[in-house]
């Protein structure tokens, strides 16, 4: 049992355990893990659901892709992912 190392989320400004793993391929995913809690993980898997359905976003498209990072990244608090 090793302890975990305790992050601070960017989004909600609190201590919590990390992910287990990177929620996201890349140093992008690896940048989420260290900066993003679970939940607030959660709540962009959640709004970013909404998104692709209201907008009709196409995640295959790499343009819009690229948009929704941009969109994620404010929406976590993160620089320029
Ligand atoms: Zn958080």
């Amino acid at each position: 049992m090793t302890p975990t190392a305790q992050i601070t989320c960017s989004r909600c400004g609190r201590q919590a355990t990390p992910m287990a793993a990177p929620p996201l391929t890349g140093t992008r995913g690896q940048t989420v893990q260290q900066h993003v809690c679970p939940e607030c993980w959660q709540a962009w898997v959640d709004q970013s659901t909404l998104l692709i359905n209201h907008y009709g976003i196409q995640v295959a498209d790499p343009a819009q892709r690229q948009q929704l990072y941009a969109v994620m990244a404010e929406f976590l608090h993160l620089p320029s992912l």
